[in-house]
């Protein structure tokens, strides 16, 4: 028997942990334990809130790219397995540069397996564009998908249990009933800046307001990289009410999570009608907000923390955060590479 596991977070980067083992039939070797769960809101649960989709925005070391890889070819197969119960759909997508446009290195790896890749001919970019690239991606209904997640991990004999840890010690004692020392994953997101005992001031928030309207019409991504901000427009699959989210901003430092401003929501309205017109009918119809919302990347200074540490007396955490504004593309590569991890160096019992 291998060790008990026990998961700290079910936000996507936790929920993606628990099923690559459970791809390993290990579902019931693992305890979740998280202050939120899927069904919850707050501003210190990033998971929920948003579009989202898998874009070019990630970096672009070896690593990043790997993540993204490694996500998009095994978010092929959960599409393809469970689609809209899972709250996937694969959408096209269009992307426009002012500055800052993708590396070479970049280019040549989406190439090698994003389906429908095209870099945009001159002709075909919009006004103040520099660059663009057209591709079909990945949309996800957010809380439908951890919610599939958490339902498919549960029906598979994982346990989720409720608490906020003050110190990571506390997480040691979950998944302990056979009295043998778990392995711990620290898939705390934003939570990881004060987790006792490995609190990490690496960890800063990147705040984004959102706006979701109601726009049923709308089937395609559309994204522009400007000097001062990131626009953005996402449909939700498979929601009701045919959601579409409307972005944003990038607000590194920024930990109010909890208010929206009337000010940000006019930029993203206005933004975004420039950016693709037919969201109200060329502004022949009223556009139905359904809701603003704001929320906080989990950014990183160094990067996601993919990281084993063990602490002597058999007791080892595996890190796996500072997902950043990529935890749903690049979640699933993380999460392998985080199992990875558990398999060296074995704690002696
Ligand atoms: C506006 C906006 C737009 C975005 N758009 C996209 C997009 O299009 N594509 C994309 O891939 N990503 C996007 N993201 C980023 C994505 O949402 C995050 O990367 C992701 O949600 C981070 O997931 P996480 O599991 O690391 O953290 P979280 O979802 O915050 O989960 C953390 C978990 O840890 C638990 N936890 C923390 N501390 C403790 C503790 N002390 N005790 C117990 N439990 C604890 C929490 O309760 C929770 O369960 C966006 C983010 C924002 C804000």
């Amino acid at each position: 028997m291998g060790n008990p596991i026990v998961i700290v977070g079910s936000g996507i980067v936790g929920l993606y942990t628990g099923f690559v083992l459970a791809q390993q039939d290990r579902a019931k070797d693992i305890t979740f334990v998280a202050e939120f769960m899927p069904g919850d809101q707050s501003h210190m649960y990033t998971s929920p809130w948003y579009g989202g989709n898998f874009s070019i925005v990630s970096g672009d070391s070896d690593a990043e790219l790997e993540y993204d890889r490694v996500s998009f070819l095994n978010l092929k197969k959960i599409h393809d397995q469970f689609g809209p119960e899972a709250g996937i759909a694969m959408l096209p997508s269009i992307e426009y540069y002012e500055c800052d446009i993708p590396s070479p290195k970049k280019i040549t790896s989406l190439q090698s397996y994003i389906p429908d890749f095209k870099i945009l001919e001159k002709k075909d970019l919009i006004e103040n564009a520099i660059y663009g690239i057209k591709f079909t991606t990945f949309n996800f209904y957010c809380p439908k998908f951890i919610a599939f997640l958490k339902q498919y991990l549960t029906a598979r004999g994982a346990t989720f249990i409720r608490r906020r840890l003050n110190n990571i010690d506390e997480a040691f004692e979950f998944g302990n009933k056979s009295g043998v020392t778990p392995i711990v994953f620290n898939c705390t997101g934003i939570g990881a800046y004060n987790l006792g005992g490995v609190a990490d001031k690496n960890v800063y928030p990147t705040r984004g307001q959102v706006v979701v309207i109601r726009a049923p019409h709308i089937r395609e991504n559309r994204g522009l990289v400007s000097p001062h901000f990131e626009t953005y427009v996402i449909p939700r699959p498979h929601s009701t009410g045919g959601h579409v989210v409307l972005g944003g901003y990038m607000q590194s430092g920024n930990w109010d999570g909890t208010a929206t401003y009337g000010s940000e929501t006019a930029s993203i309205l206005e933004r975004t009608r420039r950016l693709y017109p037919e969201i109200d009918d060329y502004g022949r119809k009223p556009i139905e907000i359904v809701r603003e919302a704001a929320g906080l990347r989990p950014s990183r200074t160094g990067g996601t923390r993919i990281e084993r540490e063990d602490l002597g007396q058999g007791r080892v955490i595996i890190h796996n955060y500072g997902a950043g504004g990529t935890g749903y593309q690049s979640g699933y590569g993380m999460a392998v590479k985080a199992i990875s991890l558990m398999e060296q160096n074995k704690p002696k019992l």
